[in-house]
């Protein structure tokens, strides 16, 4: 095979233990030395951008220990890890580490004074658990005898002002990218970026959102005209669930950008929302592969769609949503409410995961994630005062403990009786269904149940479809 230009993401879990980060290393060493171009991206060790959130969090709410505590705890892991990995030759990487983790603690006792925590300056407290683990990475690759040097994204990822959900400027991103990462590649040097984080272009550290490492390696992808982009995780690849809800679930050898994108859009964790887009701009694969278990042929994510046999493809849910409902008998025929619902909620910075509509005209239910629900739920009903107070509209409320399922599959839209199979399988388990998405992509049936009933309902589905069944190689 000619050499190839690949960006390699290695996540949580691949950096989480001194064994894992080995596993990583010696991954990246054995592309790097068969005589292609590879770029790492690293997340931070599995837990400690949890950490790093919940010290920020606790530190605006007056809480002076747990930020020490929590320093104290990321450190620990650290040393542990580089103790083991690198021995004496570890200290530039601790001290490193140790001055960052002080501007940490003047940042948590800043935010503690305040009683508030920016979304600027969670972004650049969230994102320091990348910066550790790509200088620890680089090491290890030096201190195996490959040229290795740990790039910091603020440099190259450039990205608007939208803290805590970025987006990526791609022009300037391209140059930066070509300006700082191609002459290493040039120098047979293998860069071991940060993911996770960019900067605006005045140079303010930003978060492309939670699992935002995956993205990060896309856009450098995009960036860097990658052959291929490779997301090393703890799992075979894209399944046809949740493995730690369905035990059966199994890989999917192939699956389209758009089924991809659905299922990460519908929750299944292992693929970050936003991954496919700047894949699809350049028509760029991506392979979900096992850190765990690197010769196990993973997933393959191309353009074209597979339809099989198989009707649904996968079966993905996104917890802690909540299910917002505006009703009122009084709303039959008036127009522009739900013009004016959507448009409260945008301007409350709130997306809305999934709209659904009862056949009367009664009332209109949609869902946004959890933490959003109340906020919602006031904002709404400022704007409908008047209706309210007037009885047009009886009443706005959230229901909490609900989670989103959805069925998958570019075949489901040929496909006459996939509703009635999915809903018969839950109806025999006894499942409720609160609500059911209208419209909606082809590619997708998507419904609410109680959080109680999430996982069997889950299970339902995927075995109501035979997802498990049967090996996938027959199912190619
Ligand atoms: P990483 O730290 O490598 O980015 P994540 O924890 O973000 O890994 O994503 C991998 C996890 O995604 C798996 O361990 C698995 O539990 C979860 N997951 C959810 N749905 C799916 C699915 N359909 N296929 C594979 N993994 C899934
Ligand atoms: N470390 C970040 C997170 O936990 C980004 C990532 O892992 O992709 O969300
Ligand atoms: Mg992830």
């Amino acid at each position: 095979m000619s050499a190839q230009r690949y960006v390699m993401k290695f996540g949580g879990t691949s950096v989480g233990s001194p064994e894992a980060i080995r596993r990583t290393a010696s991954i990246l060493k054995r592309w790097h030395q068969e005589g292609h171009e590879v770029v790492g991206v690293v997340s931070a060790m599995r837990g400690v951008t949890d950490q790093l959130i919940q010290a920020a969090t606790s530190a605006a709410q007056g809480d002076a220990q747990a930020p020490t505590r929590l320093r104290e705890a990321i450190w620990e892991r650290h040393v542990s890890a580089i103790r083991e990995l690198l021995g004496a030759d570890g200290q530039p990487v601790l001290d490193f580490i140790a001055q960052e983790l002080e501007s940490f603690s003047n940042l948590c006792a800043a935010i503690a004074v305040l009683g508030e925590v920016t979304p600027r300056a969670m972004d650049l407290i969230s994102s320091l658990g990348e910066r550790f683990s790509a200088h620890m990475v680089a090491a290890v690759l030096r201190a195996d005898g490959v040229s290795s040097a740990a790039v910091m994204a603020d440099e190259v990822v450039i990205t608007d002002d939208t803290f805590g959900a970025a987006n990526p400027l791609l022009d300037v991103t391209t140059r930066r990218v070509q300006e700082k990462i191609v002459p290493l590649l040039r120098k047979r040097i293998l860069p071991v970026v940060t993911g996770f984080l960019g900067a605006t272009p005045e140079g303010y550290v930003t978060t492309l959102g939670r699992g935002g490492s995956d993205y990060t390696a896309a856009i450098l992808g995009y960036a860097l005209d990658a052959d291929e982009v490779w997301i090393w995780t703890d799992v075979d690849g894209v399944l046809t669930a949740d493995p730690r809800i369905v035990p059966d679930a199994r890989t999917l050898p192939r699956i389209s950008y758009t089924e991809a994108a659905e299922m990460a859009y519908f929750g299944a964790r292992v693929l970050h929302p936003k991954t496919v887009q700047p894949a699809v701009m350049k028509g760029i694969p991506l392979r979900i592969v096992n850190t765990f278990n690197p010769d196990a042929p993973g997933t393959l994510i191309v353009e074209e769609p597979v339809v099989e046999d198989h009707t649904v493809k996968a079966v993905t849910m996104i917890p802690r949503v909540a299910l917002v409902t505006v009703e009122g008998r009084g709303m039959l025929g008036v127009p522009g409410v739900a013009a004016r619902v959507f448009e409260t909620v945008a301007r409350e910075g709130v997306s809305v995961l999934m709209i659904s509509q009862s056949s009367s005209e009664q009332s209109i239910c949609f869902l946004v994630e959890e933490a959003a629900g109340d906020r919602v739920v006031r904002a709404l009903e400022q704007t409908f005062e008047r209706e309210l107070a007037q009885q047009h509209i009886d009443r706005i409320w959230a229901e909490k403990d609900v989670v989103i399922i959805a069925a998958v599959g570019a075949g489901m839209r040929h496909t006459p009786g996939v509703a009635a199979r999915l809903f018969g399988a839950l109806g025999e388990r006894r499942i409720n269904v609160l609500s059911i998405a209208q419209g909606g992509s082809e590619y997708n049936l998507s419904l609410v149940v109680a959080e109680q009933d999430a996982h069997e309902a889950v299970r339902a589905i995927h075995a109501a479809f035979e997802l498990g069944r049967r090996p996938q190689e027959q199912r190619e």
